[in-house]
C-alpha cells in the first residue's frame, strides 16, 4: 500500500509537530483532538514555526502554503480515520484511552490502515490486541519539538508483520526523519534511558544536593548534554513523564520507582512549560 491520507490523533505538544512534519512531506494530513481549543492551538503552534523556519532561510513561503492546504483539522473520530491510510495516534500517554481509541478506530478503517501509536513506554501489543488488526499496529515513537528532532524509534509488537514497518520505515523517510527500528520492550530505548536520568535529578533536588539550574549546567557542561534534565522534563510534561515513570515501575522494577518530589510537582499542576510552570518558571 502507498500512503497517501495520514491523520494525527491528539494535537498536543506532539500532535501538532506530527501534523507538521505530515503534512510538509506532502501527506493529506487531518489532525484530530476532542477538544476545539488544543486544534486552535495546534494550528497556531504550526504556523508560527513554519513561519519561524521561512524566517531562518530552511522553507519557502511557498512551502509553507502547500504544507498547511495539505492540512484539515477535525473533532469528530470517526470522520478524522475512516478513510486515513496511516493513523498516527499522539493522545495522552494513559493505557485505557489508547486501547478505547484503537478499539473505536479498527470498527470503522479500512482493514489495510496502519495504527501507529506514539507511546513513550507503554506496550504497544497490549493496545493492538483490542483491534482485529494487531499486525497493522506499530510503535512510532517521536521526539519534541518534532519538526525539529531529526529521530523516530520503530517498534515492533509481538505481532506486527513485516509490511507495516516497511511502510512505516518508508513514511517516516519520507518526513525527512531516520529511523531505529527496535523489538517491544518498556520505554524503548529513548525513554528508559531518559526516565532514569530525569529521575536522578529529582532526587538529587529533593536531597538538597545541588539547584535544578546546577544540575542542569552539570549534565551540560560536565556531560555534554543539549539540555539540562529539568529543561528537558519542562519540555517534555511532567505529567508524560511520571506516567512514563509509573510504567516503567510496574513493569520493570524499583529502579523506575518516580521520586516523590516530581509526584508532587505533578499534583501541585506544574506540568512545565505547558503550564507556565515547572522545575522553573515561564512568562506566558
Ligand atoms: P498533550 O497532553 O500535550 O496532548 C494530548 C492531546 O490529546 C490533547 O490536546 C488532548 O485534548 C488530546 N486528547 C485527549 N483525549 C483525546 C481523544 N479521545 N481523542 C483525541 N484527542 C484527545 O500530550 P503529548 O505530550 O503530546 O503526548 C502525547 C503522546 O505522545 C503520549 O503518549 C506521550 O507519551 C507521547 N510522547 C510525548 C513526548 C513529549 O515530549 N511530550 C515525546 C514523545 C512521545
Amino acid at each position: 500500500m502507498s500512503v497517501k491520507t495520514i491523520t494525527v490523533i491528539g494535537a498536543g505538544i506532539m500532535g501538532n509537530g506530527i501534523a507538521h512534519v505530515a503534512a510538509q512531506a506532502g501527506f493529506e494530513t487531518t489532525l484530530n483532538d476532542i477538544s476545539k481549543e488544543a486544534l486552535d492551538k495546534g494550528l497556531a503552534t504550526i504556523t508560527k514555526n513554519l513561519d519561524k523556519g521561512i524566517e531562518l532561510g530552511k522553507i519557502t513561503a511557498q512551502e509553507k502554503d502547500k504544507t498547511l492546504h495539505h492540512l484539515k483539522l477535525n473533532n469528530d473520530l470517526e470522520s478524522a480515520v475512516r478513510d486515513a491510510d496511516f493513523i498516527i495516534e499522539a493522545a495522552p500517554e494513559k493505557i485505557e484511552l489508547k486501547i478505547k481509541l484503537f478499539s473505536a478506530m479498527d470498527k470503522v478503517c479500512k482493514p489495510e490502515t496502519v495504527f501507529a501509536t506514539n507511546t513513550s513506554s507503554l506496550s504497544i501489543s497490549e493496545i493492538s490486541a483490542v483491534t482485529g488488526r494487531p499486525q497493522k499496529c506499530i510503535g512510532m515513537h517521536f521526539f519534541n519539538p518534532v519538526h525539529k528532532m531529526k529521530l523516530i524509534e520503530i517498534i515492533r509488537a509481538l505481532e506486527t508483520d513485516e509490511e507495516t514497518i516497511r511502510i512505516t520505515q518508508d513514511v517516516s523517510k519520507q518526513m525527512g526523519k531516520e529511523i531505529v527500528t527496535i523489538k517491544e520492550s518498556p520505554g524503548f530505548i529513548t525513554s528508559r534511558i531518559n526516565a532514569v536520568i530525569g529521575n536522578e535529578a529529582f532526587y538529587l533536588l529533593e536531597e538538597g544536593v545541588a539547584s535544578a539550574k546546577d544540575i542542569d549546567t552539570a549534565l551540560k557542561l560536565g556531560l555534554n548534554h543539549p539540555m539540562g534534565p529539568f529543561e528537558m522534563v519542562d519540555l517534555v510534561g511532567l505529567d508524560t513523564r511520571l506516567s512514563i515513570l509509573e510504567y516503567l515501575h510496574k513493569s520493570l522494577g524499583e529502579k523506575y520507582k518516580p521520586c516523590p518530589l516530581m509526584v508532587q510537582y505533578v499534583k501541585e499542576g506544574r506540568l512545565g512549560r505547558k503550564s507556565g510552570r515547572g522545575v522553573y518558571e515561564y512568562t506566558r
